[in-house]
């Protein structure tokens, strides 16, 4: 079995969120689990150097309406030495950002990311032949269609993971000659939306399966509420529409052997956790109180993470016997808002504008309550973390939340967090005052924590079922060759 990723992030080497922590990963638990696996990813200024690339000695060539580019393929390695082809063509990539700046998208988006899923089909033709190209969000969603459409197509399927359907890549009609495309499929049957081109519905269109990174999210955007105006066309699929829950890289996250923590710990022995609470206190000029109940946020500030909610109830929240830390970066408006909450409330909250990985750990490991209201969250890796390292989640019940969050009852002691379902800043505040109702009882605290700490969401078990997946969509390439045979 061979499979190419082909994706715009892949940890180490380059994220800006979920999508890069799970490109890396399932390649890395693919490729421990037997299957040949690479990834293909545009050669990003910061990507060159950082990381040692050497030279394949391959290039790649595609057409770009009435223009040929080209890209020189360099390797690197990834998770466990899987191999990532990276794609360099420096106008196109030998940038600051990945997607585009504080002030907005860059505007040749379209063409960038239509050259490098061209690139990646070429890569794919030149290095194959692979049994399954698995592509991810809208800057990969034209290879499905150039795979099926297009001139340089190939034997392998092609499956499109959707991470967040509120990106999907929309352009203005006049970047059509990018695609090289018959004006047959700009309709809304196809590639058009609302006078637009719209990458994703031509993944979602044209690959043999669709998958999605939890069960309830694969459920939520059939819907109207969730599906961001494509819930038709993915209804029309949903027989190929498949949700599978995230892992995460326990070698990362664990408080056992994490180094950016004050103090290791872990189930038996919880003392070091109360250490890093104590650490983050001190570093925050928070009162050094272990029996403060500590609140932490690490989360994008974005509309979907729910930050509204928060700011409804921050007041409300400080004024309890309560501590909360918040590291964040995004849109302007909550930066601003959020950075100046200290000033309004000080001895109650720490904060810190700009993304910081360590200090993600640091937060993960100090905090008593994770807090995640996101209004849509596709899988949402944070409050998995959060699991581990004994912090106790209170979510929304969406998406990925729901999927792993079950709502704690004190009386059968079952459950791992606290959920709420209305979007209002109203339900969020009576879920946090639950938590904190059972925080002050330590036996049933006790519980909880437990409960998440033994719970395990490692990528062994979604590289299984992508594996079955693969298994499944050339399987019935196979019975189709057979037929026709
Ligand atoms: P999304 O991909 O929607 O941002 P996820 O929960 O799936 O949300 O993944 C977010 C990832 O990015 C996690 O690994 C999280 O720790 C990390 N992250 C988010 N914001 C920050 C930040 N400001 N600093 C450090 N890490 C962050």
């Amino acid at each position: 079995m061979k499979v190419l990723m082909i994706a715009s992030e892949c940890v180490p080497l380059i994220k800006t969120g979920g999508l890069g922590d799970v490109v890396g990963a399932l390649a890395g638990a693919l490729a421990r689990g037997g299957v040949q696996t690479a990834v293909a990813l545009p050669a990003y200024e910061s990507v060159l150097d950082k990381f040692p690339a050497e030279p394949t000695g391959l290039d790649v060539a595609v057409s770009l309406g009435d223009r040929r580019r080209s890209a020189a393929v360099l390797k690197a390695a990834v998770d466990g030495g899987v191999p990532a082809y990276l794609i360099r063509n420096d106008e196109y990539f030998a940038r600051s950002g990945l997607y585009g700046t504080a002030k907005g998208d860059y505007p040749d988006n379209a063409e960038r990311f239509a050259f490098f899923s061209k690139a990646a089909l070429e890569l794919a033709a030149a290095t194959g032949p692979w049994d399954v190209l698995h592509c991810h969000d809208w800057q990969s969603a034209l290879a499905p269609v150039l795979n099926r459409l297009g001139a340089g197509k190939q034997s392998a399927k092609t499956i499109m993971t959707i991470h967040n359907l509120a990106h999907q890549g929309l352009f203005p009609y006049s970047e059509w000659p990018l695609l090289g495309l018959d004006i047959k499929y700009f309709t809304p049957k196809h590639l058009e939306f609302y006078g637009k081109i719209n990458f994703l519905k031509g993944g979602i269109l044209f690959a043999d399966a669709l998958t999605t990174v939890s069960r309830k999210y694969a459920e939520e955007i059939l819907t109207p509420e969730y599906g961001c105006g494509l819930e038709g066309v993915l209804r029309e699929r949903q027989r190929n529409l498949r949700g599978i829950l995230n892992g995460v890289d326990y070698r990362e996250w664990n408080p056992e052997s994490d180094n950016f923590i004050k103090n290791n710990y872990g189930p038996g022995n919880m003392a070091g956790k109360a250490a890093c609470k104590q650490d983050l206190q001190q570093l925050y000029n928070l009162p050094q109180r272990p029996s403060t109940p500590l609140l932490g946020i690490v989360s994008r500030l974005a509309d979907q993470k729910g930050i509204d909610l928060l700011l409804d109830i921050v007041d409300q929240l400080l004024a309890m016997d309560l501590q909360l830390i918040i590291l964040g970066a995004g849109d302007e408006k909550y930066q601003e808002l959020i950075a100046a909450l200290p000033a309004a409330h000080p001895k109650r909250i720490g904060v810190e504008i700009g993304f910081d990985n360590a200090l993600a750990h640091k937060i993960e490991a100090a905090a008593d309550i994770f807090l995640m209201p996101s209004r849509y969250e596709p899988c949402g890796l944070n409050q998995i973390y959060s699991l581990k390292y004994g912090t106790v989640p209170v979510v929304r019940a969406t998406g990925g939340l729901d999927d792993t969050i079950e709502d704690f009852d004190p009386l059968s002691g079952k459950g791992n967090g606290f959920k709420f379902a209305e979007y209002s800043g109203e339900a969020f505040l009576s879920a946090i005052k639950r938590a904190l109702a059972v925080y002050v009882n330590e036996k049933a605290w006790k519980h909880v924590v437990a409960n998440g700490m033994a719970a395990d969401f490692s990528w062994e078990r979604a590289a299984a079922d992508y594996l079955q997946l693969y298994r499944q969509v050339i399987g019935v390439r196979a019975a189709a060759a057979q037929l026709r045979a």
